[in-house]
């Protein structure tokens, strides 16, 4: 393998730096320029030293390095594919599901994955930073609804404010009777590990809340020894620490590859909680999956990983109507001729061997 490490302190913002960088063939630079100018584009230190710029099919380039397939559209796309505008009462509130709502406090990230579901919405120039007086709107909106047990912030990602700014926000979370549980989604333990400093544990740890934090990982490669680290310091502060992951084309979509992904995280202390089916954004075409093959791959980890190391395989229905869990599933109902066969089956049940049992069995 022909890893080259580059010696590089700052996040990569634009095409003809990645085409310096050797990140980006210089051939492409036009087409990548028009890219960026619609999404947003970064790839902090810690990324690009992951990269390796001998293979063409990096599964790390893969998710940061703009590609001209972005610019293909397919049907069905659509600029907000889960539908969080049709559920945000309040500037920066989305309230899908009665006893919890997402807070996107900020629309920056620490990098910028090619697939976001959140691509028209994150990144420099975007229009929805939330103002001082709109974060106070969403606090009154959360405080006014009592059924709200949990708020989960998101954005952007919430762990590029500074520990000030978030321990200030989540202690105003913190104070509100109701809400018991405050998760944060956030991509910088891979990113940028070195953010997770004494000063942002300390923030995260409030009186009257517990918090929880959703790392966002999708290759096995991306838990290196700095983001294991930063995971240690939360999970030492008694943070619990749950994964989350996209499946998708040329990163993850083998089995190997997500068992070896799903066995980091718990050893990371992560427990694997969701694997996404990749959402219907714009031009992500080229990294979305078949349903089918998403199922196959959860058939092929039941049988390689234990319980422990089982995400929950999603779909974000689209338009705002949830998340449905995609199977596969073991259970159907026993067939005529297996009822014959034993008349007490009721069920057929599906072991991790892909072998068939009757349920109850023959006495
Ligand atoms: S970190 Fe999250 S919100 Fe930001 S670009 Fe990646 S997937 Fe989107």
């Amino acid at each position: 393998m022909n890893r080259i490490v580059p010696k590089l302190d700052a996040t990569l913002r634009q095409p003809a730096e990645l085409v310096a960088q050797g990140l980006a063939p210089a051939a492409g630079l036009i087409d990548l320029e028009k890219v960026a100018a619609r999404y947003a584009v970064a790839v902090t230190a810690d990324l690009a030293a992951l990269i390796d710029r001998g293979d063409p099919d990096d599964p790390i380039a893969r998710q940061f390095i703009p590609s001209a397939d972005e610019l293909i559209g397919q049907p069905g796309e659509n600029a907000d594919p889960i539908g969080d505008d049709a559920h945000s009462p309040v500037a920066g509130i989305v309230h899908r599901y009665p006893d919890r709502v997402l807070f996107k406090l900020v629309h920056v990230c620490a990098v910028y994955c090619r697939f976001c579901f959140r691509r028209e919405m994150v990144g420099p120039g975007k229009p929805n930073a939330l103002s001082e007086d709109a974060c106070r709107d969403a606090l009154d909106y959360i405080r006014s609804h009592r059924e709200i047990w949990e708020v989960i912030l998101t954005g952007g990602d919430p762990m590029m404010l500074s520990p000030r700014r978030l321990g200030e926000i989540m202690a105003d979370i913190a104070t509100i009777d109701h809400v018991k549980i405050i998760r944060i989604h956030t991509r910088v333990p891979v990113a940028d590990a070195a953010r997770i400093s004494p000063e942002m544990i300390a923030a995260l740890r409030v009186e009257g809340a517990t918090t929880w934090i959703a790392v966002h990982a999708n290759h096995p490669r991306e838990l290196t020894d700095k983001t294991r680290a930063a995971c240690a310091r939360l999970a030492d502060a008694g943070i619990p620490l749950v994964s989350q992951s996209v499946l998708l084309a040329g990163v993850n979509d083998d089995a190997a590859t997500l068992e070896a992904l799903m066995r980091a995280f718990v050893e990371c202390r992560i427990k694997p909680y969701y694997l996404h089916h990749g959402d219907l954004a714009p031009g992500t075409a080229h990294l979305r999956t078949t349903i089918e093959h998403g199922q196959d791959l959860m058939r092929a980890l039941r049988g390689r990983v234990s319980g422990l190391c089982q995400p929950d395989y999603v779909l974000d229905i689209p338009g705002g109507h949830g998340k449905a869990p995609l199977g596969p599933n073991y259970l159907s109902r026993a067939n005529s001729r297996e009822r014959e066969l034993s008349p007490e089956a009721r069920y057929r049940i599906v072991d991790y061997c892909g072998e068939v049992h009757l349920y109850p069995p023959k006495p």
